[in-house]
Formats: C-alpha cells, structure tokens, sequence
C-alpha cells in the first residue's frame, strides 16, 4: 500500500515540484561510461560512486548511508538533525530513475534505488532539497553568482568537461558542484547552500 501511495505522489498532479530533471540521470551515457576503468569524473574532489548492483533492500540502510554522507562532505553537526527528521527518504525499486527529491503539502521527499544509494547521490539529492530551501530572492542570486562561474572557476569546467549533467538547469547545477565539489566550491556560491555549509 504504501508503495502505491508513494507512486501515486509521483505521478500526482499535486507533486509539481517534484524534481523531474532527476529522471533523466537514469538514461545519461556517462552511467554507462563508468563501467570503463577510467573514472568518467576524476580529478574532482568527490569522484562519482559506480552503482552497487549487490545492493536491495533487505542490506542498505538509508541512515548508515546518510551517516557517511555527514562524514565525508562535512556537514556541520547542527544540521544533520534537520536532514534526518525533515526530509522523508525511501530505499526503493519502485522508481525507473536512480533517485528523486520532490515536494508534496510542504514535505519535502527522497526516493533512491538501493544500487545508486551512495553518499554523492546523497549529497545531490540532498542540494536539490537545499535549493528549496532558498528565497526566489536567493535562487536569483545563485544564478547570476553562478552563471559566470561555471565559465570561469576550474573545478567546475572540469566538472562539465566530464560530466555535463548539471549544466541541464541551474537546479541541477548547483546539486552537482555540491556533490562533486563540495566545501572546495567557489566560496561565494556556500551561502545559496542552506544547513549544507
Ligand atoms: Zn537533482
């Protein structure tokens, strides 16, 4: 039952913030790529986790991931409460995309395949559910500061020369300079990064 509700709210009308952008990540090439033994994203501070495919349902833990997730990017400890009361995370395989953030009556929610729960898919979809956190005020902030900076900051060309995923919106972009760059992003942009940073 419960699995059917969670459809329900994906494919609900209601859910219109749902992060719909995420779907695409199921079907870009460079997943493909990283079964390659060159990493498809290296020299970054972060480099992409490949898929786990012994992972299910029955051997993942969302917290533990989490858990790791708080450890490796650093999240301040005053924050880590918030992530894990106020965003409804599920373990599923009843999703046709790696995972997904969206909102439904002010909740915010997560969805991820147990193969694809790792601490950078963490990390994105976690700076998904940051970026709602921001202002209209602040979104526009975030994009005219990062607008010019994803032509001119290294780690972020490289970044898109590996990876271009993020340059599909703004939204995307800043959950993929956190996830890939993390504290090493360009100081400037950490304030469009609520209880991130
Ligand atoms: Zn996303």
């Amino acid at each position: 039952m419960f699995w059917s509700r969670l459809l329900g709210l994906l494919n609900s009308r209601e859910s219109k913030k749902y992060d719909s952008a995420d779907i695409n990540v199921v079907r870009a090439p460079r997943r493909i790529a990283t079964i390659s033994s060159v990493s498809p994203v290296s020299g970054l501070p972060h480099p992409e986790e490949k898929p786990d495919y012994s992972h299910n349902l029955s051997n993942t833990s969302f917290a533990d991931v989490q858990n790791k997730w708080f450890e490796v990017y650093s999240v301040p400890m005053q924050y880590r409460q918030y992530w894990r009361d106020k965003i409804v995370a599920t373990v599923t395989n009843n999703i046709a995309y790696p995972a997904g953030t969206w909102e439904q009556n002010g909740v915010r929610h997560l969805a991820v395949k147990p193969e694809w729960l790792n601490p950078g898919v963490i990390a994105h979809e976690q700076a998904n559910n940051s970026y709602a956190l921001l202002t209209a005020e602040q979104k526009k902030g975030f994009s005219e500061t990062y607008s010019s900076l994803k032509n001119t900051d290294s780690l972020i060309r490289l970044l898109y020369s590996k990876n271009p995923y993020g340059l599909t919106n703004d939204i995307e972009g800043h959950a993929e300079v956190y996830r890939y760059l993390a504290e090493q992003m360009p100081q400037q942009l950490k304030r469009y990064y609520p209880k991130l940073f």
